[in-house]
């Protein structure tokens, strides 16, 4: 079948298996010379697409345990997230970190060593995770933690699939009082300002920046930042609220993409209007997953899909380098529907994306102006020594990747020692021969 990830670019014909039972690892071990883990196709780009076997993780969702003590969940590698809010929250807990989207199975999670708002503050869903079982490419299954096969460990979190097949995972999760999120919500009238703010509210639990990309002048990086915490108890008086209805729907692929530099002008003065300073109190899901409430909200930008470039820049020279970037963005008019800045915190090792610095998400439709655009931000990021998201990529030259993780030369030795024949692959590891 045509699979694609969720920026519908590029979209390649796949040989597909669904996995029923953690069990049957070792048999589709056996008969498949080469395979990727595909857990509910949310990385952007081209992270869970193998031509020969692309396996579907969705049919191993079950609990294992779950200590409604100590918070700590066992849980098979396909279960999605919304699906473990639905029985933790109404216990007293909720995922430690979590995306802007809750359709993510456990197992991409932890492929991806996902980061949230909270980052700053408590790391990567990977630093919450106490262990998981792997099945590796000699077919042996594998327990990995932080005191047992630790390599592996290490770099299974962001090893977007390619050390082996995540079956079940324990998750260390955050006790909460309530569903209800206490968020704030501070206008910053240029780039300066926003960043200011991010520093002056480094303490809060979650924080996050919606800029205005195609703003000038003075008013050049203006934005949105929108900080939460959760909840008190009694916060959601009067019974939790109901699990929101995916209300709106983008019910077919559009022929062309609607936006353009002047809609999505519109769109940023409209939504930067809309925004009401101050406190408010809001229901998790429309604090963490927005985007969630418009399902197949990926059909709008047309038939030829999308790009989302999500690029770090660490060090001392992560604002100079991100002004760069939003300067470029602004100049060469391609706008972005969607432009996120989250200031992250220390990061882990092989190729997890997070290190100290901001973090920014442009969504671009895919065109040819698009992707001359993207070679240019890639000379930028590349001047900084910056490091492109690989859950979000799907055309990132080779040699940006290795400069922009330091550790991706240890990360292949060690695939050639638990992997010597390349059983584990995807179309992102052939194109960075990772
Ligand atoms: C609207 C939206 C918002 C997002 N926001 C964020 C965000 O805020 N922060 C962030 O970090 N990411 C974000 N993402 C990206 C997303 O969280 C990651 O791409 C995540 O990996 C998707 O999970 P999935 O289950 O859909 O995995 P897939 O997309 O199916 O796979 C992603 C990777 O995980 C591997 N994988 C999946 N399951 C397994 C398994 N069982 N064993 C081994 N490998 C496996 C795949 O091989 C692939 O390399 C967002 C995505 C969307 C669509």
């Amino acid at each position: 079948m045509m699979l694609s990830g969720w920026g519908r670019y590029p979209a390649i014909a796949c040989r597909t298996q669904v996995l029923r039972d953690t069990d049957e690892i070792g048999a589709v071990l056996a008969q498949n010379a080469c395979l990727i883990a595909r857990g509910n196709g949310r990385s952007y780009g081209d992270a869970a697409l193998n031509p020969d076997k692309t396996l579907f993780m969705g049919g191993c969702d079950r609990f294992r345990e779950f200590n409604a003590e100590t918070g700590i969940v066992d849980c098979e590698a396909g279960m999605l997230l919304s699906d473990l809010i639905d029985v933790a929250l109404p216990r007293g807990w909720f995922p430690p970190v979590v995306p802007g989207t809750k359709f993510v199975t456990i197992g991409g999670l932890i492929a991806a060593d996902v980061h949230g708002k909270n980052h700053h503050r408590d790391g990567s869903f990977g630093r919450h995770v106490e262990s998981l079982r792997l099945a590796m490419a000699g077919g042996t299954t594998v327990n990995c933690s932080r005191t047992e096969n630790t390599e592996i460990f290490d770099a299974t979190l962001g090893g977007m699939g390619l050390t082996g097949v995540i079956l079940s995972a324990k998750i260390r999760m955050r006790s909460v009082a309530s569903a209800m999120i206490d968020e704030t919500i501070v206008r910053a009238p240029s780039l300066d300002a926003l960043l200011a703010l991010f520093n002056e509210h480094h303490a809060a639990t979650y924080s996050v920046a919606w800029i205005d990309c195609l703003a000038e002048g003075e008013q050049f990086g203006r934005g949105i930042l929108i900080l939460g915490e959760h909840a008190a108890k009694g916060a959601d008086a009067g019974g939790p609220r109901k699990k929101r209805a995916q209300r709106l729907s983008v019910p077919f692929e559009l022929p062309l993409s609607p936006l353009n530099a002047w809609s999505i002008k519109l769109f940023n003065e409209l939504y930067y209007r809309a925004q009401k300073p101050g406190a408010r109190l809001s229901h998790y899901d429309d604090f963490f997953f927005p985007l969630d409430a418009v399902a197949n909200w990926n059909r709008i930008y047309g038939r030829r899909g999308f790009i989302q470039y999500q690029c770090v820049i660490g060090g001392g020279q992560s604002e100079q380098g991100l002004r760069r970037i939003l300067e470029l963005v602004r100049d060469m008019r391609l706008g972005s529907f969607l432009a996120v800045l989250k200031k992250l915190g220390p990061g882990n090792r092989f190729l997890s994306f997070p290190m100290e610095g901001y973090t920014v998400t442009l969504d671009f439709p895919v065109s040819s102006a698009t992707m001359d655009g993207l070679k240019k931000l890639d000379a930028v990021l590349a001047e900084y020594r910056g490091r492109i998201y690989l859950a979000k990529d799907a055309r990132a030259p080779r040699e940006l990747v290795e400069q922009g993780y330091p550790d991706i030369e240890a990360f292949r030795k060690l695939r050639r020692t638990i992997d010597p024949d390349r059983r584990f692959r995807s179309a992102l590891s052939d194109r960075l021969d990772l």
